[in-house]
């Protein structure tokens, strides 16, 4: 059976995978989300190697699609790098999903979906302009997934003076069909700039486009990763923490096991925005306001895969199956102290709020059951929290190590329309 996307809005409202994927959004402004589930076999995946399992996976999602045949491709060339599990003591492991080339997990969703989408429009013969706002981790990964893809071009814009001195270094290096722009103003700026464009008359005709976490596109490879940690660790019944703030990860995992997979619980570990696990406690809880914190990626105050997960989960299915959990700055630095000190391990700020919620469950249950700690970013993206947590600066890796010496890319602009329409006209 061939799976199809329906809008969150509107169960009627149908995409192909190659739809959903190329627009992002449907059109009554809902999100895709599948419209039925393959029913896959997890006894009988691969795992040996994590890119054959991801690739018998996917194909249960894209059989009879346009990617059916790109498959194998696409996953050899976009998830090229190592998914290490490392076991810090007998029931708490941690999955590292930071060794692609721009040390987030979000590397995972943006170069699968760059490729399939260069894959859907060099069939097409269409083309697009991807246009992303950052202030933190999707730029780069965006930017370093879609370089060099054709019929894509990049444009991301982030705030001057707003990203750290390692993520503006990230996202500036030059890369080909890829243009950073530097505004003179706030994220919310950027924001507001990508969105105007969207509705700007002087620019329609140009086939504009996002690679948000709101593209489903992202979320099915971001499922590889729940698989093959059951898998390797042959473990059914494992606890995953998830450090939140889209709620893409954790929506993805609940697909995951929509699809099979089976788990013993998903656990939504947020920071101090903490909109979802209130909601998990009191469903007439509101959307916050953003709040800043050191864990700065998830720094979201209305989840935009909230509506996702409750399209996809009745209210009580959702609360057997996740619990949240929130983490202050206080303690997500206590976090990071305390995983060092007892392990030896140098956790990320936004690992470390995982890993204080799993802390937290096992007190709570007195429980031996394994807990995954999904650790979202490299530690060496952080050097000034690792600095005042642990009084050590991270280690360089490799990815970071190269860009020192690279070429940059940048442009200077204000924050008004007509300067980003003229860049886009200019394309
Ligand atoms: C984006 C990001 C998150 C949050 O992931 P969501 O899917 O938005 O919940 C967590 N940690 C890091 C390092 C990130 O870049």
């Amino acid at each position: 059976m061939m799976i199809s996307f329906c809008s969150t809005r509107d169960p009627a409202l149908l995409a192909s995978a190659g739809e959903a994927l190329e627009v992002g959004l449907a059109s009554d402004g809902g999100l895709f989300i599948p419209q039925s589930f393959p029913t896959i076999d997890v006894a009988a995946l691969p795992s040996e190697s994590f890119q054959e399992m991801a690739k018998m996976w996917l194909h249960a999602w894209l059989k009879g699609t346009e990617f059916e045949k790109d498959i194998s491709s696409v996953v050899d060339d976009a998830l090229n790098f190592s998914v290490p599990i490392y076991r810090l003591d007998e029931n708490t492991a941690v999955l590292e999903l930071f060794h692609g080339p721009t040390l987030s997990f979000k590397d995972y969703g943006a170069r699968t979906m760059a490729r399939l989408l260069g894959q859907r429009l060099a069939r097409t013969g269409g083309n697009r302009i991807i246009l992303v706002a950052t202030s933190g981790d999707t730029g780069s990964a965006v930017a370093d997934g879609f370089a060099g893809i054709d019929g894509i071009q990049v444009v991301l814009l982030y705030p001057s003076g707003g990203v750290s001195e390692i993520q503006e270094r990230q996202l500036i290096v030059e890369r080909p069909n890829v243009q950073a722009l530097r505004v003179k103003g706030s994220f919310d700026d950027c924001q507001q700039l990508v969105k105007g464009a969207f509705a700007d008359p002087a620019l329609v005709g140009i086939p504009l486009s996002t690679a948000n976490s709101i593209n489903i596109g992202r979320l099915l490879p971001q499922m590889l990763y729940y698989v093959w940690a059951v898998k390797h660790l042959q473990n059914n019944d494992i606890e995953f923490y998830v450090p939140s703030g889209n709620l893409g990860n954790m929506t993805a995992g609940v697909m995951t096991h929509l699809a099979g997979l089976s788990v013993h619980g998903l656990r939504a570990a947020h920071n101090a925005n903490d909109f979802y696990p209130a909601f998990l406690l009191d469903p007439s809880t509101a959307f916050g306001s953003t709040i800043q914190t050191l864990s700065n990626a998830m720094d979201v105050g209305a989840p935009s895969n909230f509506e996702r997960l409750q399209a996809l989960l009745n209210p009580a299915k959702m609360r057997q199956l996740i619990q949240g959990e929130v983490v202050s700055d206080q303690d997500t630095i206590a976090s990071m102290q305390r995983v060092y000190e007892q392990y030896g391990y140098l956790a990320d700020p936004h690992t470390a709020v995982g890993l204080e919620a799993s802390r937290r469950f096992r007190l709570k249950s007195g429980e031996e059951r394994l807990h995954v700690i999904l650790s979202t970013a490299h530690p060496a993206k952080f050097p000034e929290v690792c600095e005042r947590a642990l009084g050590i600066k991270p280690v360089e890796p490799a990815q970071l190590a190269a860009l020192r010496d690279a070429s940059t890319n940048v442009v200077d602009i204000g924050a008004q329309r007509e300067h980003l329409a003229s860049v886009l006209l200019g394309l």
